[in-house]
């Protein structure tokens, strides 16, 4: 059983029942290479919810999680806050369908997964500059990334990147594509995989980690000719 600090029972049956699909769907394809509960309670459920000390405020939020594979962070996040609503982007579409089956089996309301490209969603007005956040997690470099998600969020709003141990360098190379799509580095909230066990009362992991979050601030309206194509993105990086 899944338990973490803040989410009620409902909540955390809700996250117990998401691993056991997840298991369950993994031995018929490959979802994720993490399938040992302790595992997945830490490194995905806990580690999706770590966000929530960057973005917690008051009032519905609209966030969209880009990249989200078997739906991490999003559906973790549409499971704890089901006043939010989640838009969950993915463009394989074996994972978008897993997400979608979990989405039907908890009876979230609260979250749509479409399964497409986030270049080409990003130029829809109804998806253009709408978001209070945009979290990424494990989806590509800062400097790609800020390409894919800022044009997502609304000017006010931030984008949160989950990121592992080493970000200096990673930072330092994506300062000009942030401010080029009128992004500023907020803040950047450092943990580990030993506190995150804690907060899902697990006993401390044999090997720790260290991970970090970095918010981005949205200051104004990207240039519109971002996202590029994925082929002129990853060429020429901003
Ligand atoms: N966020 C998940 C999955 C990470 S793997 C997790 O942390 O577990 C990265 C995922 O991003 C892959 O499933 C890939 O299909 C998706 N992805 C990569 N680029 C994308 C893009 N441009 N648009 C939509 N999805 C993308």
């Amino acid at each position: 059983m899944f338990t973490y600090t803040g989410l009620t029972d409902q909540q955390c049956q809700a996250f117990t029942q998401f691993a056991e699909f997840l298991r369950a769907e993994n031995q018929k394809y490959n979802l994720t290479r993490i399938t040992e509960d302790a595992d997945i309670y830490t490194r995905h459920f806990a580690d999706s919810l770590e966000g929530l000390v960057l973005m917690d405020q008051d009032g519905p939020v609209k966030l969209l999680d880009l990249g989200s594979g078997p739906g991490f962070p999003g559906l973790a996040l549409a499971i704890a806050r089901p006043q939010w609503q989640i838009t969950s982007v993915e463009a394989t579409g074996k994972k978008a369908a897993f997400q979608q089956q979990v989405a039907e089996l908890l009876g979230l309301t609260n979250v749509r997964v479409l399964p497409v490209r986030a270049e080409t969603l990003a130029h829809a007005p109804g998806h253009r500059e709408q978001y209070d956040v945009v979290t990424a997690r494990a989806v590509s470099h800062c400097q790609i990334l800020a390409e894919l998600t800022l044009p997502f969020v609304k000017p006010g709003g931030q984008l949160i990147a989950y990121k592992g141990p080493d970000i200096d360098t990673e930072l330092t190379q994506s300062k000009p594509a942030i401010k080029t799509l009128k992004g500023k580095i907020r803040a950047v909230h450092a943990y580990t995989r030993a506190e995150l066990a804690q907060k899902a009362s697990l006993p401390t992991p044999a090997e720790d980690g260290q991970m970090n979050l970095i918010a981005v601030n949205k200051n104004g309206p990207c240039p519109k000719v971002y996202p590029r194509a994925y082929g002129q993105i990853k060429k020429k990086p901003l």
